[in-house]
């Protein structure tokens, strides 16, 4: 499983841009991870993670995944490499279903590996089985599903291709409570399976039940890098950063600082 190592990286869309969307960002990942990303909009959440998949390189530093590492001077083969780890599920996923059918769908990024027929088949029918859809989806129109379920079918082709890295860009914005939990629970499978995950969200409830590390940025600096319920303490901070928690989450967590056990069916983030 792969670390994450980012040193010292600044990045800038354009050179006229007055603010660089990320400024001098330094963080390390352990493998295995449930990573926060949280930070007002704009802050920089969405450039760092691009940058993680090998989707741009660095203005100035570096980033390391596992063992290939990528500067301002790699090439786009070498970001390419960046890539072979990491699973990038956009906002809306469902947006870029394409294909004829469910599996169609989710066999492409596999096939474009060069896995063999075989191979990508049986990766099909487990990244349905992942993500809690039917087998016999695989042979359905991914228009005629629902949206959690066209939403569920777009992050199992992102699945299908294995990676050891997972990055979630807001995967829970449109979804009803149901499907918010389904989702949520089926990443936290993979979590628990040894997939580092990194999520992007405004929603601080899931970051308190689920991540082990919180990153936050703001206006295209990291903040700080540390434990949820070191973060939730601190109301200030909280404010300071545009971070909106409900009072029963950083309750829960400083109630669990102070050793009280919370009943999970009582508590808001368990
Ligand atoms: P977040 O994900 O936290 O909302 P982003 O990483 O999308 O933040 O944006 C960081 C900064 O970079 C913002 O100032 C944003 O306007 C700018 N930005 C993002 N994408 C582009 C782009 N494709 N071209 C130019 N500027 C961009």
């Amino acid at each position: 499983m792969p670390e994450i190592v980012i040193k010292n990286v600044s990045f800038s869309y354009a050179a006229q841009n007055a603010r660089p969307a990320l400024d001098d960002v330094s963080l390390r990942i352990a493998p295995g991870s449930f990573v926060g990303i949280v930070g007002h909009t704009g802050s920089g959440k969405s450039t760092l993670v691009s940058l993680i998949d090998g989707l741009g390189k660095p203005t100035s530093g570096q980033i390391q995944v596992g063992t290939v590492t990528v500067d301002a001077q790699s090439s786009p083969a070498d970001l390419a490499q960046l890539r072979r780890h990491v699973g990038y599920v956009f906002q809306f996923p469902e947006q870029q279903l394409f294909a004829e059918t469910v599996g169609q769908d989710i066999a492409f990024g596999p096939t474009n590996l060069g896995w063999s027929t075989d191979r990508v088949q049986a990766a099909v029918q487990e990244a349905l089985k992942l993500v809690g859809l039917p087998a016999a989806f695989a042979d359905r129109s991914p228009f005629a599903l629902s949206g959690g379920q066209m939403r569920r079918a777009a992050i199992a082709g992102v699945l299908a291709m294995k990676p050891a890295i997972l990055i979630l860009d807001e995967p829970t914005a449109g979804l009803d409570a149901a499907a918010t939990e389904r989702l949520l629970t089926n990443v936290a499978q993979l979590h628990a399976a040894g997939t580092t995950i990194l999520l992007i969200t405004h929603q601080m409830d899931q970051v308190a039940r689920y991540a082990d590390q919180v990153v936050v940025m703001n206006q295209g600096h990291l903040v700080k890098s540390a434990p949820p319920r070191e973060i939730f303490a601190d109301p200030a901070f909280l404010a300071a950063n545009h971070l909106n928690v409900p009072a029963a989450v950083a309750m829960s967590h400083q109630l669990r600082d102070a050793g009280v056990k919370i009943d999970p069916a009582l508590s808001i983030d368990a």
